[in-house]
């Protein structure tokens, strides 16, 4: 990675998280991402095409004293969301509880349908999966994150 380049990015970040409202910019958040797309950013193209872009973003609000408008929080959301995508998808990264919420939908969804079909009753199906859900996906969030496959 170019660490030149990666620390000016930092000490901008840092500069705005002083100023800014950190929670709603997500500054922890944001903090690693920028450090996963730095590490990703010698072999991957739009790793570093959106390490650019966050850091364009970055100034932007620097230079509007961390106050980001309306319009801005909105690409804010928009650049953290497809980062999240890009990372997701071309490099195996999920985000934090990603699991957890993922099974206990579906267990949820198996759970009313296993407790319909089975047991005859709707409402007793639903708990069971979504205990299934919490156990199995909290699991999965670990190992993942042993794994060192958490953003
Ligand atoms: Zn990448």
């Amino acid at each position: 990675m170019n660490w030149e380049r990666h620390e000016m990015l930092l000490a901008d970040l840092e500069a705005l998280l002083e100023k800014a409202d950190s929670k709603k910019i997500q500054g922890d958040f944001l903090k690693k991402i920028i450090n996963r797309l730095g590490e990703l950013s010698d072999d991957c193209r739009e790793c570093t095409r959106l390490l650019d872009e966050l850091h364009e973003h970055i100034k932007a609000i620097l230079e509007k004293n961390g106050q980001p408008e309306a319009t801005e929080y909105k690409r804010h959301r928009e650049i953290i969301n497809r980062a999240i995508a890009h990372l997701q998808k071309e490099h195996n990264l999920v985000t934090e509880d990603y699991y957890l919420g993922l099974y206990m939908s579906l267990g949820i969804a198996f759970g009313l349908m296993f407790g319909t079909l089975i047991l005859g009753n709707l409402a007793w199906g639903m708990p069971i999966g979504l205990l299934l859900g919490v156990v199995l996906g909290s699991a999965k969030d670990a190992d993942t994150k042993k794994k060192g496959h958490t953003i």
